[in-house]
């Protein structure tokens, strides 16, 4: 059975920066947890950060550079973070992941500008971006009613 590798906050782990989690309270999640297809993955504490952390943001793409708040280099971190996210997908045969939003890491399609002024601009989080690179379609928590319909569509996954 093919599995969906979803950002731990969601799933109700406190792995967020500020310590808390962002529980995505839906049925279709209670069933896929029930059915044992979910794997709570968090790529920042993954990669070693702490919790409580400073929040970051993705300062630079080339070369890539994550910066906290308080001016800390983040990135080595987020990068192992991100190779850890796509090791374990393929070690459990995800077939797709459901991913935070707006997360510097787990962010499907958004992010923060880099300075810290509240700003959303196009782009991904590392973790999500390494994901979709080899080829593991990445949903967020907006995206559910799409995420439902790509399993349905996956013979494989609805096994
Ligand atoms: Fe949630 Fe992803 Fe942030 Fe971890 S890195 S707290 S899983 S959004």
């Amino acid at each position: 059975m093919h599995k969906i590798l979803i950002s731990a906050c969601l799933l109700g782990e406190k792995v967020r920066y500020d310590g808390q989690h962002r529980l995505l309270d839906h049925p279709a999640i209670e069933r896929w947890q029930r059915e044992g297809r979910l794997v709570p993955f968090c790529p920042e504490v993954a990669g070693g950060l702490p919790t409580p952390r400073p929040a970051a943001e993705i300062r630079q793409r080339f070369p890539i550079l994550v910066n906290s708040r308080d001016g800390q280099d983040f990135t080595p971190a987020f990068l192992r973070g991100a190779e850890l996210a796509l090791e374990v997908a393929r070690r459990d045969g995800c077939c797709c992941a459901l991913m935070k939003a707006d997360s510097p890491s787990c962010s499907n399609s958004r992010v923060y500008d880099g300075h810290f002024s509240g700003t959303l601009v196009e782009g991904s989080g590392l973790a999500a971006a390494e994901l979709m690179r080899h080829g593991i379609a990445v949903f967020d928590e907006t995206q559910l009613a799409h995420l439902i319909d790509f399993i349905a569509a996956q013979t494989s996954c609805a096994a």
